[in-house]
């Protein structure tokens, strides 16, 4: 089972990826985490430039950064874990890139979505979790982790961050199969609760 965690900077997608670990692995089953960009070693160097380089990147430049990190991915780790049987776990995927460049930054969701499908080869989430959360409470999390330190989209205006946001409600609503929508102002516990409930029915928990 191919099950991904999206939602805006701060919003605890990693720290509700643990939690789900942790339970899943008591449930027995086999679990592999992982993160795009920088989920394979090719993909750590690209997440580095599209994170932290200093200048100017062509939005199509960067949209096409974020697809090379995926198509080597999905083709190296994700697919052969989901081959060996395993849930795998994952930070961000192609409505990232739908929301950030291809709604946020304006290249249009339609082609962002048919360029990502190409990286990925057509593979597609079981369960998109979307942990939703207001850009202000977003960031002042991201600030009180890391001390003011954000990378290159962080530190976009907060305009830039609630397209981003509206993008990925946008897109549950266009497919509420897919996606489990969890309001991520909540404690962690709580939208824990609600995660493995829906995680739960899919794998058999
Ligand atoms: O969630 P994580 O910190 O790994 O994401 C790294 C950064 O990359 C975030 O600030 C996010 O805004 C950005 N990003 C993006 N487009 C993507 C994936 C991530 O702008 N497709
Ligand atoms: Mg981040």
């Amino acid at each position: 089972r191919f099950i991904t965690l999206e939602g805006g900077d701060g919003a605890g997608k990693t720290t509700q990826a643990e939690l789900l670990a942790a339970w899943l692995e008591e449930h027995g089953r086999t679990v592999v985490r992982t993160r795009e960009p920088g989920g394979t070693e090719l993909g750590l160097r690209i997440r580095e430039m599209v994170l932290h380089e200093r200048g100017h990147i062509a939005p199509r430049a960067e949209a096409l950064l974020y697809a090379a990190d995926r198509a080597h991915h999905v083709e190296t780790v994700v697919r052969p874990a989901l081959a060996r049987g395993a849930v795998v776990l994952q930070d961000r995927y192609i409505d990232s890139s739908v929301a950030y460049q291809g709604v946020a930054r304006g290249l249009g969701a339609d082609r962002i979505r048919s360029v990502s499908d190409w990286a990925a080869d057509g593979l597609v989430p079981d369960l998109t979790v979307l942990l939703d959360l207001d850009v202000a409470v977003g960031r002042g999390r991201v600030a009180a982790a890391r001390g003011d330190v954000f990378d290159r989209l962080e530190s976009e205006a907060s305009t830039f961050h609630e397209t981003v946001r509206r993008a990925f409600l946008d897109a549950a609503d266009a497919e509420p199969e897919r996606f489990l929508v969890v309001d991520a102002e909540q404690p962690a516990a709580a939208v824990q609760r609600a995660v493995r409930s829906a995680v739960g029915a899919l794998v058999g928990i």
